[in-house]
């Protein structure tokens, strides 16, 4: 047995290992890693990815079985690529079948094929037939001519050129032409620069754009942030750098936040290039998305435009990737595969060998100290475009004033005014439904979910308590369920709320409500942002939706209901959160001609970060979290992972914690350059029926924690008391440490 060749196959499991297999018994050549195979996997059958070969196996060779079906010809996933998958299940903590499957569409996961196209040709009788065979029935005549021009074509071109179905089905009946399917053409979007690639003229870029551009390289890894604010041109910048790659016969990757692309952006890039853009989002059916996936493998589509798991995307030429609004916490994906889209395309990039345009009005404070630590180009835009002039801030102190269903005097007023004028106003609020609580004004009953430690919050739209936690419902009790009271009273207010006191305060007016419930289908956010661009008077009320991407030209004051939350929260980014959101929020302002007003309600405008926010400058403010990050060697300056542990009962997932800080400790001590934190019970305790702990690890080198993280996942692997308990690795999690 001295030339016998093991595959080492990943397989979507949970465990953090390879499986062994034998060649398939008519196995001709040596498979290539990224292969898709059929393998038995215990009692079924499954589709798995060649990763690797070797000369050896852990196992007895009598226990191996071979791998049932080979898929692919050749691999399809490339080999950088490849390398990239390998690096984030390493960086990730996180099963290598499980990362690889993130790179392939469902249908392909499941071992289908790529998508076919069906196509006709002449059958070899009808290849064997004189010219002017069928003269006498010229339609007949004229598609045989076609296809002894063209070797196939497809329905569509036949139909295009004329050709009925009656007589493409009397041929074949005749049996004079055939019908088969092949893969869908892998033609390149534009071989060797032939088309031209620009539909438009490009804009005259002002000297800070053509600076920026200008310091992009285009045949080398390098990481540039482009911070500019809203309108400020970054999206100019992009499109031209886009152009480069594009001349050169390359491909540019665009990964855009999970909120919906914006019509107007997609306008833009439709507007400005000859080429097939290929988008990839969570709206496609499994079809669209394989259809997808396969222009950007294949090489058709030119430029490829998707949310978080675009990142993994084959491309036939890699020339750019451009992340967009980098500072967006949605390229993090939270749960499975926790990775963030946008380090990994940082560390694609890199072996790719290309550029990576970071973009963003308020960048985070990852890529800020980045660009101090020289990893990254940081590059600024200043100014805006088309005359806009930038928002005046006021910041409105609500201590003792009344306040009406949350609303100041003062804001009411500034509204008023800015409706009168004609203007649009736009009042945000982070917070779904009526009212977050609901009180009993005679016992104190409150409502609160079953399964968390939540109040319910009330929805009148679809009416009943919701739990924003765990989905739960039920139905708005009539009387207190403790006291039989009917005194139910509704504390606070989220956009269901603030909606209906707007209309009241401005019956004349449209209020428009844009938060996750009002705007569930694509088509109704498109339609009301159609509403809105007739530039009629009106109120936007909403959540963070509001502060993603859209323009709003009409829009000449944003107001921030409750900005006090973040001021006090748990989260150790939540101050960093809320100074985008309000500094995106307040971008939405004064697009147009017209001037904006960003009104800021707060009992605490003292704080220093209103101060800094409110002389416009989020690099200050960014600056002054910096500092405090490096006072209490928190990330960016620090490295972090979090070790989550749940269970229908605390004291075991608390245990269990308890165990793997124990194992920690016994491998790498705690020091200053290696803290552990915990375990602790999670900011919510219980959640979903589930009692929730968590441990952190905080480490000044990275690579410190990498290994032992890996040692870890071993040894929860092999723990018994694991195997219940439902844990997870987080590396650089986003939430509270
Ligand atoms: P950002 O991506 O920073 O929000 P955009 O690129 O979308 O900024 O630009 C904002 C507006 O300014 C757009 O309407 C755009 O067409 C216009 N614009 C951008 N760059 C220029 C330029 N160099 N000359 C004229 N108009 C520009
Ligand atoms: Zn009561
Ligand atoms: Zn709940």
């Amino acid at each position: 047995m001295t030339d016998t060749l093991f595959y080492q196959v990943a397989v979507q499991s949970p465990l953090r290992r390879l499986f062994d297999y034998l060649p398939a018994e008519d196995a001709s050549s040596v498979l290539a890693a990224g292969v898709r195979v059929t393998v038995p996997f215990g009692k079924r059958e499954v589709t798995g990815i060649v990763v690797s070969n070797t000369a050896s196996s852990d196992y007895p060779i009598g226990k191996l079985k071979p791998i049932t079906a080979v898929l692919d010809k050749s691999p399809l996933l490339p080999p950088v690529l490849f390398d990239v998958l390998l690096w984030a299940a390493r960086y990730y903590q996180h099963p290598l079948g499980d990362v690889l499957a993130t790179a392939l569409p469902t249908l392909l996961r499941k071992g289908g094929d790529l998508p076919q196209q069906s196509l006709w040709r002449l059958s070899t009788h009808g290849k064997g037939l004189p010219d002017d065979a069928l003269r006498r029935a010229p339609s007949q005549q004229a598609l045989l001519q076609l296809l002894q021009q063209h070797e196939s074509l497809s329905r569509e071109a036949l139909t295009g050129a004329g050709v009925s179905t009656a007589t493409i089905r009397s041929l074949k009946n005749k049996e004079l032409i055939e019908n088969f399917t092949r893969t869908i053409s892998d033609q390149a979007f534009n071989p060797n620069g032939a088309t031209d690639i620009l539909a438009e003229t490009p804009l005259t870029l002002s000297p800070d754009q053509q600076a920026a551009l200008e310091q992009v390289e285009f045949h080398a890894y390098n990481s540039y942030l482009i911070d500019g604010e809203t309108g400020s041109g970054k999206t100019e910048v992009y499109l031209q750098a886009i152009a480069t790659v594009l001349r050169d016969s390359k491909q540019a990757l665009v990964l855009i936040p999970e909120i919906n692309l914006s019509p107007q952006t997609l306008a833009r890039f439709q507007a400005r290039f000859n080429c097939p853009i290929a988008l990839i989002h969570s709206g496609l059916s499994e079809r669209q998305r394989l259809e997808a996936w396969w222009a950007a493998a294949s090489g058709s589509a030119g430029i490829i435009i998707g949310t978080r798991s675009a990142a993994f995307v084959p491309m036939k030429s890699p020339g750019i990737i451009i992340v967009d609004e980098e500072h967006d916490s949605s390229f993090k994906q939270q749960e499975g595969f926790r990775y963030s889209a946008r380090d990994v395309a940082v560390m694609r990039a890199n072996r790719e060998s290309i550029p990576l345009l970071l973009g963003s009005a308020t960048p985070s404070l990852e890529s800020l100290y980045n660009c101090q630590q020289e990893r990254y180009r940081h590059l600024s835009i200043k100014g805006r475009h088309g005359g806009a002039v930038q928002a005046a801030w006021q910041l409105v102190d609500i201590r003792h004033s009344q306040l009406n269903t949350g609303f100041s005097h003062t804001v009411i007023e500034g509204i008023s005014t800015q409706l009168a004028e004609g203007n649009q106003v736009l009042v945000f609020l982070n917070r779904r439904g009526f009212a977050p609580t609901l009180m009993c004004h005679d016992c104190g009953w409150v409502a609160n979910c079953r399964h968390c430690d939540a109040h319910l919050t009330v929805h009148t739209n679809r009416p009943g308590l919701h739990c924003h936690h765990c989905e739960s419902r039920q139905p708005l009790p009539s009387t207190c369920p403790e006291c039989s009271s009917q005194q139910l009273n509704y504390l606070g207010q989220g956009t269901e709320r603030s909606e209906a006191t707007l209309q009241a305060l401005f019956p004349e007016t449209n209020v428009h409500r844009v938060d996750r419930d009002s705007t569930g289908s694509k088509h109704a956010m498109e339609e009301l942002l159609e509403q809105i661009n007739k530039n009629e008077p009106c109120i936007l009320v909403g959540t963070q939706m509001l502060a993603k991407g859209h323009h709003f030209p009409g829009v000449t004051l944003v107001v921030v209901l409750d900005a006090d939350t973040s001021l006090f929260s748990t989260d150790f980014r939540a101050l960093e959160k809320m100074g985008q959101l309000i500094t995106q929020v307040a971008g939405r302002a004064g697009r147009g001609a017209k001037p904006g007003v960003v009104m800021i309600q707060s009992h605490h405008c003292e704080h220093p970060v209103f101060e800094l926010l409110s002389r416009h400058s989020y690099a200050k403010f960014a600056q002054h979290l910096l500092a405090e990050r490096q006072f209490s060697a928190m990330p960016p300056f620090t490295n972090a992972a979090l070790i989550r542990a749940e269970f229908h009962q605390g004291g075991q997932a608390l245990g269990l914690l308890q165990r793997a800080r124990d194992f920690l400790e016994s491998q790498m001590p705690s020091s200053p350059a290696l803290r552990y934190l915990g375990p602790f019970p999670a900011a919510m305790e219980k959640r979903s029926g589930r009692y929730r702990y968590q441990l952190t690890l905080i480490g000044a080198e990275r690579r410190d924690l990498q290994p032992l993280l890996s040692r870890l996942c071993h040894w929860l692997e092999q723990e018994k008391s694991a195997r219940k308990v439902r844990w997870s690795i987080d590396v650089d999690p986003q939430d509270t440490i």
